[in-house]
């Protein structure tokens, strides 16, 4: 079978056998594989969690038809469209027992720690994995990361009904953010901070409140929408955080979801002290939220179609690793489709 390697700052189309099926596992043909912006700091060379090394096969955001599966009592059956969720947890630790599975302290990630989906095929943990009939693959496996992702993130925001929550940056994982805050309650009111001007359209239309640029964001998003119960970060700028946080109720929560090496600088600790903000990593997300997701979609309260931008075949995966860096005008998700 065909897959992707990436190694030394470069991505590779390779040949090799099909892997194998382990005991519990099942192996899918992958349908179609979303880039994310994890893919890019494996090309830039991000140091790699414990356990993983390169070169490194990517791909996390898979949906796909299960070919074969090994065990008897597994969730999935063959011939099944199912959605595989990107981290495979210990099922012992104390955070797996209490379902949260992106802290499991023996976690591995697919595309990180094993060979990823962006391959014609994949074997995982046949447990990791959800039925997603009756949804269209591309928008599928868009709701393994993205969309579950940004699920987790509002959950850590605990919005009460009819709250304010402000995003920042509204690329894959804002974008997502702002429709299921909307999914889950129409009456929420969103505010975002976007970089581009098609960004900044997209977004409106769909009734938020834009500010373009990080210069005087909390200043003009306050004067519209007053302040946020909720900031969600995935805006990827060191910069984003502090001017999140001044666009905060007193209490509020500023949740941070951008992979970035960098320091944050959050500005005084006294207006975090004497405003009682708190501030939360979201990393990953659980079976749960994509449980959630996969719900939304099916009940056409969420169309993850809607982000697919760019569509590729496996044999243009470098292509869409540079749409996804290089982002042109209009570009929400890529997503690369073997068959
Ligand atoms: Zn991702
Ligand atoms: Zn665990």
């Amino acid at each position: 079978m065909r897959y992707v390697e990436i190694d030394a700052g470069a991505a590779t189309l390779r040949d090799g056998p099909d892997p194998d099926v382990p005991p519990d596992f099942a192996r899918v043909r992958v349908l179609a594989c979303g880039i994310c912006g994890t893919d890019l700091h494996l090309l830039r060379g991000m140091v790699l969690p414990p356990g993983a090394a390169y070169p490194v096969r990517p791909g996390h955001e898979v949906a796909g038809m299960v070919e074969r599966v090994n065990g008897a009592d597994a969730p999935v059956r063959e011939g099944e469209l199912v959605i595989l969720h990107p981290i495979a947890t210990c099922g012992r630790c104390a955070a797996c027992r209490r379902g949260e599975d992106s802290r499991c302290e023996r976690q591995r990630l697919l595309g990180l720690h094993d060979p990823g989906g962006l391959a014609e095929l994949v074997a995982w943990p046949a447990a990791r994995m959800l039925p997603a009939g009756g949804i269209a693959p591309a928008g599928a496996a868009l709701l393994a990361d993205a969309a579950a992702t940004a699920h987790h993130a509002l959950a850590l925001a605990a919005l009460a009904p009819g709250a304010t929550l402000c995003v920042l940056g509204a690329g894959g994982l804002g974008t997502s953010v702002l429709e299921i805050a909307r999914a889950l309650d129409p009456t929420v009111r969103l505010g975002a901070v976007v970089r581009s001007e098609a960004t900044a359209a997209r977004v409106a239309a769909d009734g938020v409140e834009v500010h373009r640029g990080l210069a005087g964001a909390a200043r003009a998003l306050r004067g519209r929408l007053g302040r946020a119960d909720a900031v969600i970060d995935f805006s990827g700028a060191a910069a984003a955080p502090a001017e999140g946080a001044a666009l905060l109720h007193r209490g509020g929560r500023l949740v941070l979801g951008s992979v970035l090496d960098e320091s944050l600088e959050l500005g005084a600790a006294a207006a975090f002290m004497t405003r009682e903000l708190q501030v939360v990593g979201a990393y990953c997300s659980s079976l749960a939220d994509l449980a959630a997701v996969i719900a939304l979609a099916r009940e056409g309260r969420l169309d993850p179609g809607r982000w697919v931008s760019h569509r590729l075949a496996l044999a243009d995966a470098g292509a869409a690793l540079a749409l996804a860096r290089e982002r042109p005008a209009g570009m929400i998700r890529a997503v690369v489709e073997p068959e």
